[in-house]
This record gives C-alpha cells, sequence and structure tokens, in this order.
C-alpha cells in the first residue's frame, strides 16, 4: 500500500493510515501486487464503517428481515418451494440494496452472526409449516464462504435442526460455486457430511464462476441454479440460450436437478420447459 507525501497526507499518521487503507486495496486484489492510496478509497472506508456500524443495531432491532422467492415446478405450475432472501430497512438509511451491504458483511465478518440469524429464522419458519401441513415446501438458504469454511456450520445446523425439530430434507443449502471451488477438497468433504444428513445442496450462481466440470461430479449436490444473468435475455441472446440448454443437459446427465432463477416472462418460462428434456 502505497501513499505519498503531500498530496495523500501532510503527517506520518494521516500517510500511514492512507497507506494502509491502499494495503488492503491491494489485498483484496490477491497477493502479489500493490496499490496506491486514492481519495475514493477513504470514502469506501467510510460506507464501509457506517453500514457496519448499522447492521450490528439493525440485527438486534429486527431491522432485517426475509422475503421469499417462489420456485415452481414447468410441468405443473405449482410452487415448490422458496429462496430465503435477506432485506434490510434500516431505521436511518431506509432500505438498503443487498449489492451494497452483502458485501460489506462478507469482508467485515459480519455476514456469520447474519447468516446465523438467517439459518435460524428459515428453521423457524420451515417449523411453523410443518405445523400447518405445508412440509412439501422446501427452502433454500444462501451460506456465505465464510460460513461454508468457518469450521462450525455442521455442528450449528445440528443444533438449530434438534431446536426447531425440522426435517433437513426441507431445507436446501445453497452455497456459490466461487465459494465451492475456494478449497473443492474441503467443500468435497462438507457436502458429503451435510448430504448424511440429509440436507438438500445446491451449487449457486452456476456458470459465472470457475466451473470445474471434475469437481461437480465429486460434490454431492442435488441440484443446479443457473444464474439469472443467463436467463434473462434468454430469448434473444443465442449465446445464453446455448449455455441453458447445455447446463441443463448437463446437469440432468449428473442426475441433478435444475432451478432457472429469475423467470419473468412467459417466453423464458416457454423456453425452458422446451429445453427440460424428460
Ligand atoms: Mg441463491
Ligand atoms: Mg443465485
Amino acid at each position: 500500500g502505497v501513499a505519498l507525501f503531500p498530496d495523500d497526507g501532510e503527517d506520518a499518521g494521516t500517510l500511514l493510515r492512507h497507506a494502509d487503507m491502499a494495503m488492503y486495496a491491494a489485498k483484496r486484489e490477491g497477493r502479489n501486487n500493490f496499490q496506491f492510496f486514492s481519495p475514493a478509497m477513504n470514502a469506501a472506508t467510510h460506507e464501509h464503517l457506517l453500514l457496519e456500524n448499522r447492521m450490528w443495531s439493525a440485527l438486534s432491532a429486527e431491522g432485517f428481515e426475509l422475503h421469499l422467492q417462489a420456485q415452481v415446478a414447468l410441468d405443473t405450475g405449482r410452487v415448490i418451494g422458496a429462496e430465503v432472501l435477506l432485506r434490510w430497512h434500516d431505521s436511518e438509511l431506509g432500505a438498503v440494496e443487498p449489492s451494497r451491504f452483502i458485501p460489506v458483511a462478507e469482508e467485515s465478518g459480519m455476514i456469520v452472526p447474519l447468516g446465523d440469524w438467517v439459518l435460524a429464522r428459515t428453521m423457524a419458519l420451515l417449523a411453523e409449516w410443518q405445523r400447518e401441513g405445508l412440509d412439501h415446501l422446501r427452502l433454500a438458504v444462501n451460506l456465505s464462504a465464510r460460513q461454508f469454511s468457518g469450521g462450525s456450520l455442521i455442528e450449528r445446523l445440528d443444533e438449530l435442526v434438534a431446536h426447531y425439530g425440522i426435517d433437513p430434507a426441507q431445507l436446501e443449502l445453497e452455497i456459490t460455486e466461487s465459494a465451492a471451488m475456494r478449497d473443492p477438497e474441503n467443500t468435497r468433504q462438507l457436502l458429503r457430511q451435510l448430504r448424511t444428513r440429509g440436507f438438500k445442496l445446491a451449487i449457486d450462481d452456476f456458470g459465472t464462476g470457475y466451473s470445474s466440470l471434475a469437481y461437480l461430479k465429486l460434490f454431492a449436490i442435488d441440484r443446479i441454479k443457473i444464474d439469472r444473468g443467463f436467463v434473462k435475455d434468454i430469448e434473444h441472446n443465442p449465446n445464453d440460450a446455448v449455455i441453458v440448454a447445455a447446463t441443463i443437459g448437463l446437469a440432468h446427465s449428473l442426475g441433478l436437478t435444475v432451478v432457472a432463477e429469475g423467470v419473468e416472462t412467459q417466453a423464458q418460462w416457454g423456453f425452458l420447459r422446451d429445453k427440460r428434456g424428460d
């Protein structure tokens, strides 16, 4: 991290602080590189601290809520479950977009208590549905890379399942392709343990990271989720259409089911239904 006198600061303390910020920016880019300080880093750090502070109070003040995004079976048109999405309406900041707060939560480690809150709330909801006879519906929860590799995930899930008395098969855990590929061997073992417990497992945002088809075969997963980025222009963009069709074919040959994200039009629905195969 590099900060230069006098543009980036006129005293040692300021220069060191700014060099430090530049160093963190360099680390985010990976190892073996350097970054010069820029005023934008200062603004980003300020925003980061503000959001982190507000998130802590929102967590204790019930500022977060869960929204459900329905998952529908193509052949019957029936809702078979939903993905649980975290939404934040802050008492001071108003509605904060996930694209703004999730990266800050990831970076600060806040994502761990936040993710835990989501898991507990989701299981509570599943328990409620079970009592109401809605146990054919499953809920999918997004796991962050930190939760996934943190070492205490299995223990925590066991605890929550026992506490809420739910059937693990009703809970689908989604892990993104890039998180799964960070440490493939660890992922493989963890997925196996989760599978043994009966949880459903899905690879999220498929096609957006470094997909390793070899690992796809080794991972004990049930489902692939095609990223909405491919679904959006499926009718107009031949590349997207080919990628989606190939992914569906690949998944089915591996014995996996597929969820397409962000289906919003009849034409998208029709395309997916035609490509569904058997
Ligand atoms: Mg997801
Ligand atoms: Mg997704």
